[in-house]
């Protein structure tokens, strides 16, 4: 029998290389369900015996570290910029001028060019050091906690590799995982991404790192940067990393003349709409490192490397008509009706148009014919109106002034771009989206009930509100369309099952707008219960850590409303969880409150994690990095020198697991 130790190490390196296979080589060997059971089997094994787990474990993929402000860290090599052509003819100057100052032939390297996030990868020993986002060029961001829960970013390299190095490349949001995001979204009523450019970059800067976990990004890396790296090309630095475990893509060509240049644009140009993520052009660079030495840097750009615009997909068709959508807050979207068209492989019939402001903006009347464009966004957009073909009729867009389902009038916030109906209560799409983002998976969870049929209970008079549900008996569901005995049975015992739901996403459920997830869970732990919550004022709401204004005046507003009110008696009245349960209350004490801890290395009769929990049950902060204002550093086994140096430099108290211990008892 193999010792705990071999075994964690033997079950690390083996998850590592199905990671390895899945997210770097596209090609799995095991099933999610097998590769879930052995993580699980690492985790238990790790929590037993912590002092075995790697530094580089698979389980630290997960995250859970969490940032409050980013380190600000200079780059030891700037991150350029680069330099743009949109022609043929651009190219071929460029050339030119290349030719005039190297000597001897010129290869290329053509690559695409991502559209994501860049990030710079700082590895030392095999080990992934530090990632930086590219923030100025001169400097960025420490993003190092969300970046190794992406998992094609390897924590260890394979075979050889330059003791010291950079390496380059873009954080990147396939589609089909951002469209995965955004239906969840559209589920709980929240405005979906605009695109997956902005979403990649938006994640790696949130704070929890496990949210950033549950993200499916993926790095893509085109450039390793430093010295002694023992390459002499652009293609064979490519090669290089992509055997020390990085993924490059592989349509990465070497080109020998700017013709084989252009071929690769063509190409591309069409077969880009197969990729799985987005791109925005091809970038050009000088193969020959020894050449790119000579050719150096302008103040903004590399001059051995250029970077080929594609041109947005656009097509002319005409606006038929616009109308509008009410959501689940009620606020309002205008939707272009479009004439049926062809752009960029897909049939286009809608897209929108965002708000009042932009309409007014592009003054985008019916009956314009209108240019529709492609890029990032998975919706498209209007980007002008061809005003030579515009009917001599025509008449200027008056934005609707009551709403579309109940013919409330509409306001809009100062401030705000979107209009709202205000009809909370008595709005259609409001109650139905409200009470779908109720029972859904997130929220209440409740299994048997589907939107359509919240859809078809709200219409057919048998709830007005989430808390009706409650009252639902077989015999009022059985009628309606598509139910039959099983499935109202399964629906009352859905609803009855969802009373044991915790408070802090019986909250959430509740679409106080602005309370996400997160929110509910700050909330919950802070008030407890629901009375306590539905006193608290502004002022009081705001000192809970991480709720700013606009969340405390909607939680306000929430429990003003006499009717939110009733609804949360009749759900209290019907059993539904509106305080922390005992076990969890036993739990929690208030003695750490407003200290704030960082915890370092190994420990022996808890587990990081369970430490993290013990300080945030009892009131404290749980901090990545230290800084003035940390109160204690819990120092374990193998912490690193460099946490030990800076806790003595600021005067911040170190103290053991023991001492942590006894705080708390
Ligand atoms: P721009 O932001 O338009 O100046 O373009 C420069 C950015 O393109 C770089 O900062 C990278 O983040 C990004 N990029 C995407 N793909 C590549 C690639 N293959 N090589 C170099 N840069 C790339
Ligand atoms: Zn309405």
């Amino acid at each position: 029998m193999n010792t705990i130790q071999e075994q964690i190490k033997a079950l690390s390196e083996e998850l590592r290389q199905h990671n390895y296979n899945y997210y770097v080589l596209d090609n799995p060997t095991i099933s999610d369900y097998e590769f879930d059971i052995k993580l699980k089997q690492l985790q238990e094994l790790e929590a037993k015996h912590p002092e075995f787990a790697e530094a580089d474990s698979p389980t630290k993929r997960v995250g859970g570290e969490v940032t409050k402000n980013f380190e600000t860290v200079v780059h030891e090599h700037r991150m350029y910029s680069l330099d743009n052509s949109y022609s043929k003819e651009d190219l071929l100057d460029w050339e030119t001028r290349i030719k005039k100052m190297v000597d001897g032939e010129v290869q290329y390297v053509c690559e695409l060019k991502y559209d994501g996030a860049s990030i710079s990868l700082t590895y030392e020993n095999g080990m992934l050091l530090r990632a930086v986002t590219r923030g100025d060029g001169t400097q960025g961001d420490d993003v190092t906690a969300n970046v190794k829960t992406i998992k094609s970013v390897p924590l260890k390299l394979k075979g050889n590799y330059p003791p010291k190095f950079d390496i380059r490349g873009e954080i990147v949001l396939p589609f089909e995982g951002f469209n995965k995001m955004n239906e969840e979204r559209i589920e709980i009523g929240e405005e979906p991404y605009r695109n997956p450019r902005n979403t990649a970059s938006g994640s790696l800067k949130l704070q929890d790192s496990a949210e950033v976990a549950k993200r499916p990004l993926e790095c893509l890396l085109y450039n390793l940067t430093g010295t002694n790296l023992g390459v002499n090309t652009q293609f064979e630095g490519l090669v290089l990393a992509r055997q020390m475990g990085f993924k490059v893509p592989d349509a990465a060509k070497l080109a020998t003349s700017i013709d084989e240049v252009l071929e690769f644009i063509d190409y591309w140009n069409v077969h880009r709409r197969d990729l799985p993520y987005e791109t925005d052009g091809v970038v050009i660079k000088i193969n020959n490192l020894q050449q790119q030495d000579e050719l150096g840097y302008t103040a903004k750009a590399p001059r051995w490397a250029m970077a080929y615009k594609f041109k947005a997909e656009q097509v002319s068709t005409r606006l038929n008509e616009i109308t509008y959508q009410v959501g689940r807050t009620g606020a309002i979207t205008p939707v272009a009706n479009l004439e049926p068209v062809e752009l960029a492989g897909t049939t286009v019939k809608r897209a929108s148009l965002h708000n009042a402001d932009q309409i007014e903006k592009l003054d985008i009347r019916e009956g314009d014919e209108v240019f529709v464009e492609k890029g990032g966004e998975i919706i498209p957009k209007i980007i002008a109106v061809d005003l030579n073909k515009r009917p001599i009729d025509s008449q200027p867009t008056q934005y609707i002034t009551h709403c579309p389902e109940c013919q409330t009038e509409l306001v809009r916030q100062e401030g705000e771009a979107q209009h709202y109906c205000p009809n909370y209560n008595g709005c259609k799409p409001q109650i139905i989206g409200r009470i779908q983002h109720f029972i859904s998976r997130k929220a209440m969870d409740i299994e048997g009930l589907g939107g359509e049929t919240v859809a078809l209970l709200v219409n057919e008079g048998l709830i007005g509100n989430y808390s009706d549900l409650y009252e639902l008996t077989k015999e009022q569901v059985l009628p309606l369309e598509r139910m039959a005995e099983k499935s109202a049975e399964n629906l009352i015992k859905g609803i009855e099952a969802s009373k044991q739901i915790p408070f802090e996403r019986v909250l959430f459920a509740l679409g106080i707008r602005y309370v996400g997830e997160t929110v509910a869970k700050k909330l919950a732990k802070h008030y407890k219960n629901i009375e306590a919550l539905s006193q608290a004022t502004i002022i009081d709401l705001v000192t809970v850590d991480e709720i700013g204004n606009r969340i405390a005046e909607s939680v306000v507003d929430f429990f003003t409303s006499e009717e939110n009110r009733q609804i949360i008696e009749r759900l209290k009245h019907f059993g539904v969880q509106l305080a922390l349960s005992e076990a969890v209350l036993a739990n929690q004490t208030d003695k750490l409150k407003g200290q704030t801890f960082v915890v370092s290395g190994v420990f022996e009769t808890v587990s990081r994690t369970e430490l993290k929990k013990l300080i945030e049950d009892n009131g404290g902060k749980v901090s990545s990095s230290i800084s003035s204002k940390t109160s204690f550093l819990v120092a374990g086994d193998k912490m690193g020198p460099s946490k030990r140096e800076k806790a003595e430099k600021l005067n911040i108290s170190i103290i053991s697991e023991q001492d942590f211990l006894n705080f708390i008892i």
